[in-house]
Order: structure tokens, then sequence, then C-alpha cells
């Protein structure tokens, strides 16, 4: 073990790969980087190095030549990956099933494992298997580690993780509620707990991300308890092109009605609903900026936002009978201090009050309650890959 060590944390995507070289024990990120529109005629390279970035333009054909560029970028600044004392590549898998709910090495039959949880996860889990395969090949002495995005949730309690539907055909077809962004939720419940100076086996909480997935949870001494994403990330909080819950009625109704195939639907839920849906754009700086012109459509999926996200705060505080602390992260929870306050606003009696000056000004972990409030109102930046780094060097030290 040494403290020159490093991971490469990969997360895969569709047609993007975001990566990081991660000194694990000390948390610095060396390189950092970016691949994306991959098989698109204009693909990008991109290389966050000492303070400079880099940049490289042109057509990505796959993943595989992906990862090969970055490679290169990384080698042309004089740091090859084979060089970087990489003791292992931690990868971001985002449904492990049942099955896996720790950090897993990766052989061949969990591989294939991964894969066939693709049924489960359609748009994540099979570009997550490309990473992996990629991976392989460019650093085949290297461990890699799956780190799973269900894992946090595998504690759910029997009720909050169960759908009340025939009870056989829930258990031929793995029908239950498994949750997402679990490593998002524990790191930053970790890091709540710090800021307040507290175990996390001592408090009750609830950590809200808030990206362009968004989902929140209740932790309840260490342990999640409820989760508002569920058989798969659509369910919950209204989201960049998701729109969270919605009577199952309305799916039957637009494929008898509409015509609609499964197809269509499946589209609908993941990239036609949530912001975008209502406003016509999912990114919450344009939907701000939009608000701010008069735009009804926005201002609607705006309220339409918070009250969801008002709606399973107040879920939750009963769930946990009252809260330490709240927090939140990811894009528009770290960034969005008008969100901050509109979910929170009004609840004095419930002890949450949030200090305007706070919330508007300050960077990074911090408080942004009154001292009057008893409940601690935080922002934590999330930090997923840096966790992955820390599972999968805990995991190959071991
Ligand atoms: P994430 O998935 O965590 O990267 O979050 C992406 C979301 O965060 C997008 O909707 C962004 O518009 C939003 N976001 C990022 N920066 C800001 C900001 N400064 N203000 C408001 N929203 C932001």
């Amino acid at each position: 073990m040494s403290s020159d060590d490093t991971v490469l944390v990969i997360n895969s995507g569709s047609s993007s790969i975001k990566f990081q070289v991660i000194e694990p024990d000390s948390g610095v990120a060396r390189q950092s980087g970016l691949v994306e529109r991959i098989g698109e005629p204009e693909g990008r390279v991109v290389l966050h190095h000492d303070g400079e970035v880099l940049e490289e333009v042109g057509r990505i054909e796959d993943h595989r030549s992906g990862l090969r560029k970055a490679a290169e970028l990384m080698a042309s600044v004089g740091h090859p990956l084979p060089e970087s004392g990489i003791i292992a590549v931690g990868h971001r898998i985002v449904h492990g099933g049942s099955e896996f709910y720790e950090p897993t090495l990766v052989d061949d039959r969990v591989l294939k494992e991964i894969s066939t949880l693709s049924d489960l996860a359609p748009l994540h889990n099979p570009a997550n298997v490309v990473g992996i395969e990629v991976a392989r090949d460019t650093l085949p002495d290297v461990p890699q580690v799956a780190v799973f995005d269900t894992a946090f949730f595998h504690t759910l309690p029997m009720p909050a993780a169960t759908y009340a539907i025939d009870r056989d055909v829930a258990r031929e077809f793995g029908i239950r509620r498994y949750g997402f962004h679990g490593t998002s939720h524990q790191y930053v419940s970790e890091r709540a707990a710090k800021v307040l100076g507290r175990g996390t086996d001592e408090i009750d909480q609830i950590v809200l991300h808030l990206g362009n997935g968004a989902s929140a949870s209740a932790i309840a001494k260490g342990r999640a308890v409820d989760t508002t994403m569920g058989f798969t990330p659509l369910e919950g909080l209204v989201m960049g092109t998701r729109g969270g819950d919605i009577d199952p009625g309305v799916l039957l109704h637009l494929s008898r009605t509409a015509g609609m195939t499964v197809d269509d639907i499946d589209a609908l839920l993941n990239r036609r609903s949530g912001l975008w849906g209502l406003s016509g754009v999912n990114d919450f700086r344009a939907l701000t900026e939009r608000i701010s012109a008069g735009d009804q459509d926005a201002q609607l999926a705006y309220d339409v936002y918070v009250h969801r996200l008002r709606k399973y705060i107040g879920a939750y505080l009963i769930e946990l009978g009252g809260v330490d602390a709240i927090t939140f992260t990811a894009g528009v929870g770290e960034n969005a201090a008008s969100v901050r306050r509109d979910a929170l606003a009004d609840l004095e009696m419930f002890g949450i009050v949030i200090d305007d000056d706070r919330n508007e000004n300050g960077q990074g972990e911090r408080r942004i309650s009154a001292d009057s409030s008893s409940v601690a109102v935080l922002v934590v930046p999330t930090n997923e890959e840096l966790a992955i780094a820390r599972d999968a060097a805990r995991l190959v030290r071991s």
C-alpha cells in the first residue's frame, strides 16, 4: 500500500465515458476527463490536468477508441496510464439487482451477470459493461472493481422495498424497489455527519440528490430506509427528462387509446418527460433563464419539480419521526439556491429554517440553516468518483 496509489474510475454511459485518476487516500484527482458524443460525427475528448484543459475534437468510433484516445492524451502530458500507479479500475455500475450489494471484483462470471441485469437497466448497464470490457483490454493486469448504484439501498426494509402487486409475479420477475444513486447518498450522508461532528449511526437524515437524475433518501442511523427511485431510475422525483411518479393507468391508457408501443412509452418516460417534457429544456440553468423571461411552461415545470420534492421531504420526515439533517447535493442541489429555499419554505413548525444569506452565498460543504433551526440544512457536493475509488482501493488492498 502506497500513498502514490491511484484508482482509475470509469463511469461509462451510452455515448460518453467520464474518467478520473484519483488518489484514494488523499482524495486528490490527478486527472479527470470526459469522452463524449461517441459514435457521432463530432466527438470530443477533454482532459483536466494540472489546472489545464486539453481538448481533442473528431469522430470517436466507439467506446474502445474513446478510452484509447483518453489514454493517449494522458500520455501526451507525461502521465501514461501504465505508469500512473493504478492499483484498480473502479466502475460505476447502475444496477446490481438483488445479487450485488458490495464492491465486487470483476471476473467473467460477474461481467456476464452485470450484462444479464441489463433487462433491469437497459439505458445504463449495457454501457457499463462496455466500459469494463474496454478497461480490461487497456489495463489487462489491473483488477477491475464494480461498484453498484443500488448497493446502499440493499438495506431497505421490506415495506419500503415492496410493490403491492401479485407476490408471485413480483417474485418471478424480481419486481421490487432497488433504489439508485446509492454511492452518492452514502457518500453525502457520511460527509453530512462529519460536518455536524456526529457519527452516521447517531443521526437520522434526508439526502436530496438533485442532478439531471434526481432522488431522495431517508437514512436512519446510517441505514437507508427509503428512497424515491424504485425498480428503475424512473420513479420518484421530477428529473431532467424523466417525470418520476406517474399513475400506471396513464400508460395503459396511452397504449390502448393512443396506440403507443412499449418503445414509444419507454421514450416518453425516459426522454420526453420531466422538466424537458413540461418546458422543452432539461438543463436547470436554462429553465431558470426561461422563468426569468416570463415563460409560463418553465414556471409550471419548476413548480411541479418543487411540489414533488416537498411531498417526499414530508413523507420522509414522518417515516423517520423527525430528522437531524437535510442535505442537498448534485448539480441542482449544490447550485440552485431557489430550489433549496422553496423546497423548505414555511417549515418552521418542523424546526426547519433556512438562512437566506447562507443559502445564497458560500461554496462547498456548508450549513445553510439558521442558528434557530433545530434541523441542520446542509449543502454537500457529491463525489461519487472518490467514493468509488475508495471502495475499489479497499477491496484490492484487503
Ligand atoms: P448533475 O447531473 O449532478 O451534473 O446535475 C446537472 C444539473 O445541474 C443540470 O440540470 C444543470 O443545469 C444543473 N446545474 C449545474 N450548475 C447549476 C447552477 N449553477 N445553477 C443551477 N443549476 C445548475
